[in-house]
Order: C-alpha cells, then structure tokens, then sequence
C-alpha cells in the first residue's frame, strides 16, 4: 500500500513529483484491471490536476492534501462525471454539482483518480452487488474485499490511490477496511456533509475515508469535516486536529470491552486477539475494563427496519420519470414498473418490498415506531457508558473475510457480517476499523473502536496505537502477488 505520510515530505522538497505519482497510479490500476475496483478512471483530469499540484508546490503554495491520490466511491457527485451508486437505473446520470465532500478535496490539492465500483446503492457487505459486476480483494484471491464500499478499499489496499472515501449507512467502510487490511473511519452523524451523496438511509449515512494508515485517514477527515449550510444536519462543532491525535497515545484512556460484541458468535482466535491487544495497549497505560451492553441484541433488528424504510423511501424517486434511466413504454405505470423492474438488481428490490412493507399497510407502528424507540434507548446506553469510559474496543466482524459466491444464498448471513457495525450508525457515534495483523489462517485481522459523539480524536489515538503495536504498515496486508500466494496457501 502507499501512504500520503510518508511522501508528503517529499512533496514539499520537490523530489517527487505528482505527475509521476499519476502515472504510477494508473500504471497500477491498469495492471489491477482484475480486481474491477474503478468503475472509471480520471486519466486526463488528474494528470492535469498533477501538473497544478507541482505547480503548486514549486511556488511553495502547497495545500494539506497536495497530491494526494483519492479515489471516490460512486455514490458521491463529481461534477460533470457520471455517478450511478453501482446501479443501472442510474447509468448516464451526470452530476450537476460537485458533493460537498468532493469540493474540499479538491480545494485542498487532493488529485481525484476515479470512481470506484460498489455494492448497488450501497447495499450489500461483500462487492458482488454492483451492476458492475464484483469487486474482487487485491491479495486474498477467490475472496471478497468487503462492501458496500468495495471499489475504494480494493483500490487502496492494491495500492493504487493514498486514499478512498466509502459511506458507512451500516459497516460499509470498516467492514471492506477490515477485510482488506485498511484503515476505515465512520465519523459522528452530522460531522460530514451529505450533501451530493447518493441516499440510502439518509438517518445512518455517512461518507468516511479509508486509507493505508491512521494518519492518512485522519488528514483526509480534518479536510471534509465541518459545518455545511447545504446539509442541515452537519453540526456546527469545531474539527479538531485530528492528524495530531494519531501520536496522542492512550495513557489514562478508559477502554471497555463489551461482553456482547465478545460473545460465542465470535471465533475463539479473534476473541483472544482482541483481548492481547487489550493488554499491550494496558502496558501503555489504558485502563481496561469489561462491561455489557444489554441493548445489544436489539441493535442490528432497528437498524435493519430503519435502514430499509428510509432506503425505500429514498428510492421512490428512480421511477423513468423524475429520475433514473426510462425503460420504453408508453403508458406511465408501465414505465414506472418497467423502469424499476429493469434498472434495480435483486437486493435493492429485497430491501424496497422490506421497507414498503415496514412503513406501510398499517403497520408503522408495530414495526417503524418500536424500531424508533430502540434507536432511542440504544443512544442512551452508549450515554451511559461513555460518561463512564472514553473508548470501546471490540472485533470489527464476527469473522474472517469470506470467499465469492458465500452468503450470497442466505442473505441474513450476509447481513449479519455488519452485526458489529450498525450500533455505530443506529446511534449517530464514530467508529474506526484498524489493521491489527492477521489471524491465525493468515487473514487480515481487525479491531474496532468506538467512542462517544465527536471524539474522532480518541479513535485516532488508539488507532494510532494499534497501528504502532504492529509496526505500522509492514505487517498490514500486502498487495504484492508473493504475500498473496501465500496468504492463499495458509488460508
Ligand atoms: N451491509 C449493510 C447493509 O447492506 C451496510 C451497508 C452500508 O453501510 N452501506 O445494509
């Protein structure tokens, strides 16, 4: 993987230059064509926007993300560039305007490199979704890289870009981080702008970065962070220095390790990793302590009622008509059901008759409204523990990264690989999934932190933390075809 970091010196003396960065990466991204992780790529435009880059720098003008290389999923707006969230009812839809998001990247030197490829409106953990076809995982072969953010994981864990921002509606970044061996951050509700993104459960959404190292993420979130008028429900709150936290350490920190996140759904061999890195980061001064979360078991039924009423709320308007490719009819219901039938793959149409049926005939609130009022106390319990302790630490999935074609039949399964993730987006808190070296098969292993509402900066501390307990970016998955054979031999 390639890490803005450590060039960012570099940059600055003029050595390297960006143009060259550009070409290295599209080299890259041609000789990874096998991983389908870019839906398309900005060869013309970031070549050109590398040449600003070095002009910029040789003036001595350079912004925090001066040539920095940054992949972008592709249900974020880029304007003028087609954005279709990995779905056919969106394919020739042009962006009109750039996503708030896109717009501070490029204010900020970062060179856009392409959009990349993804489960269908961000629905799906594992990359096979897409109208696209899958995405496959850079160096684990015959497995999946995770999803709904599978292109930009794929794309960073290659190596081919410093950085990718995912959207995180369910796991959707930390779950393609952990399996690919990157660092993946779902930022607080509200602390970035969802202005210019492709909804799916407009409540639980939000876009976050992933990247080979904590710093490189942390960089990237201090840039898109912030109040956005164009998104009421961004927050005016301060953003911190979130690069100066990766080194802050966790000294004093009061971690817990929640019981129900521990329990016997979870192999043996990631529990006890779990618990080892509990106890180094102890020797560097953490308080650890068990605790319980009893609303637990509730958290994953509300968010999948939630996510799949808000989600067929917000896909009313792909209809041929207001939105969306047309399919050719004359009569106006036949083009609303025709243009749904063909534009829409198989789990987007699960989850649209999920959330009709949740929302309508009667029964909102039976199902909608109970989900609310678990969403609710579910906030409250996390109130309670973070007044007591600044971090939890807990596995990022209930297992190991899978093969293709697995769960694909059954998909609670498939959705079930998120069961960790979604209390995060249920109750508006951040979360980072970070590399913590590799399970006793050899597979990328992770943990997950998370930490009470806008302290981004307590994760980056202890992502900082795990980071340097495994040398940083030598034991993290390595994208060159020796590791991964044999990565595949143990697996
Ligand atoms: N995998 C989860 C789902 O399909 C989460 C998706 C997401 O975060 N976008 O609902």
């Amino acid at each position: 993987m390639i890490n803005y970091s450590d060039i960012r010196e570099y940059v600055e003396a003029r050595k390297e230059f960006c143009a060259s960065l550009v070409d290295t990466a599209l080299e890259t991204a041609g000789q990874r064509q096998d991983l389908n992780a870019f839906i398309e790529l900005f060869a013309s435009s970031a070549r050109e926007r590398a040449l600003e880059c070095d002009a910029r720098i040789a003036a001595g003008t350079a912004r925090p993300l001066e040539g920095m290389l940054v992949a972008v999923k592709d249900n974020i707006a880029m304007h003028g560039r087609e954005t279709t969230a990995g779905s056919r009812i969106l394919a020739g839809y042009h962006a009109v305007r750039d996503a708030t998001v896109i717009a501070r990247l490029r204010d900020a030197g970062a060179v856009l490199l392409g959009r990349t490829n993804m489960d269908e409106f961000a629905m799906g953990s594992s990359g096979q979704t897409s109208a696209y076809g899958p995405v496959r995982h850079p160096f684990l072969e015959g497995y999946v890289p995770g999803g709904s953010s599978s292109g930009s994981a794929a794309a960073v864990a290659a190596g081919i870009v410093h950085g990718a921002l995912g959207t995180d509606t369910g796991g959707s970044v930390r779950q393609p981080a952990a399996y690919t061996g990157t660092v993946g951050m779902k930022p607080t509700y509200g602390r970035v702008s969802r202005a210019g993104l492709v909804a799916f459960a407009s409540s639980c959404d939000q876009i976050g970065p992933i990247t080979a190292s904590v710093d490189d993420n942390a960089r990237i979130l201090a840039v898109i962070a912030g109040r956005d008028p164009a998104d009421a429900t961004t927050a005016d709150v301060s953003v911190p220095d979130f690069p100066s936290a990766v080194t802050a350490g966790v000294e004093g920190r009061r971690i817990g390790l929640p019981a129900e996140y521990l329990d016997d759904r979870v192999p043996e061999d990631m529990r006890s990793r779990v618990r080892a890195i509990a106890r180094r980061l102890e020797e560097r001064g953490a308080v650890i302590r068990d605790c319980s979360l009893p609303l637990t078991r509730a958290v994953f039924p509300a968010y999948f009622l939630i996510a799949n009423a808000e989600a067929s709320s917000n896909l009313a308007r792909y209809d041929g008509v207001r939105l969306g490719t047309a399919a050719e009819t004359d009569a106006l219901h036949d083009r609303y059901v025709h243009s749904r039938s063909e534009g829409f793959g198989r789990e987007v149409k699960r989850r649209i008759m999920l959330g009709s049926r949740v929302l309508g005939g009667g029964h909102e609130q039976d199902w909608y409204g109970r989900a609310q009022r678990v969403r609710r106390l579910v906030r409250e319990e996390f109130e309670r523990t973070f007044g007591e302790l600044d971090l939890l630490l807990t596995p990022v999935t209930p297992g190991p990264p899978f093969r293709m074609g697995e769960r694909l039949a059954d998909p609670m399964d498939m959705y079930l690989t998120d069961v960790f993730n979604t209390a995060a987006n249920l109750s508006g808190l951040p979360a980072i999934s970070v590399p913590a070296g590799k399970d006793a098969k050899g597979l990328p292993f992770a943990v997950q932190f998370m930490a009470g509402a806008w302290r981004e900066d307590l994760l980056y501390a202890a992502a900082g933390a795990v980071e340097r307990l495994h040398g940083g970016e030598a034991s993290r998955g390595d994208a060159s075809r020796g590791e991964a054979s044999r990565t595949e031999k143990l697996g």
